[in-house]
């Protein structure tokens, strides 16, 4: 069975898109047939994944606005393992359009509802809001894999995450759950790391992934080059805790 996962955490700058594509790569590199969805309008995920954004053929705005069939937009990169339906801005256009047309928290599940049978991951790299896009990433997915930088402020707001989970469970979605809590930028020499970490280890006990991201230069540098770790240097600490994490994702499946 397919797992379709948003990375979905609605304040900025959390480490959603670089989960998505190293955790994507990483999948990739088991063996596993991937499928990564950017699904953010600053298609952060497609030049990550080094595709140009700014020279997109198809992407996710034709689809969701049924401009195109959606095994028109996928595109195959060059070395990441991966496939990739990319995005740009094109997709602020979209989902303003999308607000006036029918079933509109419908429409990403709609679309990828073919690509289950083809994939044994989805993954849907959230924007940093609530806004209907990400309401659509709720609605198509399965579960939901929480990005969590251990600072002051990282709890603040995930009670309305949480919250807009419960309610799309509830209606639309029985499926959805929340998949996992990851920690990213995670330095232990930090006190306020530690106790970030611990609170979320009492609150969401087993949802916790053991893996956790440490803050590394590598994780930042290789998008740059429009590879995700992995492929960039696989030695780096970044790269090795995004296999790991992998592996304790398939043990959970
Ligand atoms: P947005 O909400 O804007 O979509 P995001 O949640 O997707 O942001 P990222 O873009 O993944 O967050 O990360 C924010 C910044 O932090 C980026 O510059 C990224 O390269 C850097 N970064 C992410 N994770 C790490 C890490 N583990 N170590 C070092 N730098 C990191
Ligand atoms: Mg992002």
């Amino acid at each position: 069975m397919v797992k379709v996962l948003a990375i979905a955490n609605q304040k900025g700058g959390v480490g959603k898109t670089t989960t998505a594509v190293n955790l994507a790569a990483s999948l990739a590199a088991t063996g596993k047939r991937v499928m990564l969805v950017d699904c953010d309008p600053q298609g952060n995920a497609t030049s990550g994944s080094g595709v140009n954004k700014f020279e997109l053929q198809n992407s996710l705005a034709d689809i969701l606005l049924g401009q195109c069939a959606t095994d028109d937009a996928i595109l195959k990169p060059e070395k990441v393992g991966y496939e990739l339906i990319p995005a740009n801005d094109q997709l602020t256009v979209a989902e303003v359009e999308m607000m006036n047309r029918e079933r509109r928290e419908f429409r990403l599940r709609e679309a990828l509802a073919p690509l289950h049978a083809r994939y044994d991951f989805i993954l849907l790299d959230c924007p940093p809001s609530l806004s209907i896009l990400a309401v659509n990433t709720l609605v198509a997915a399965t579960g939901v894999l929480i990005p969590i930088q251990c600072e002051y402020y990282a709890l603040e707001g995930l009670s309305s995450l949480t919250a807009t989970i419960d309610r799309i469970a509830q209606t639309v979605n029985h499926e959805l759950h929340i998949e996992g809590i990851l920690r990213t930028m995670y330095d232990p020499r930090n006190n306020l790391s530690r106790d970030v970490s611990s609170q979320l280890e009492n609150h969401f006990k087993e949802l916790v992934y053991n893996s956790v991201i440490p803050r590394n230069i590598t994780l930042a540098e290789a998008p740059s080059h429009g590879l995700p770790a992995l492929h960039y240097d696989k030695s780096a600490r970044g790269a090795q805790a995004y296999l790991m994490l992998a592996g304790e994702l398939l043990r959970k499946r």
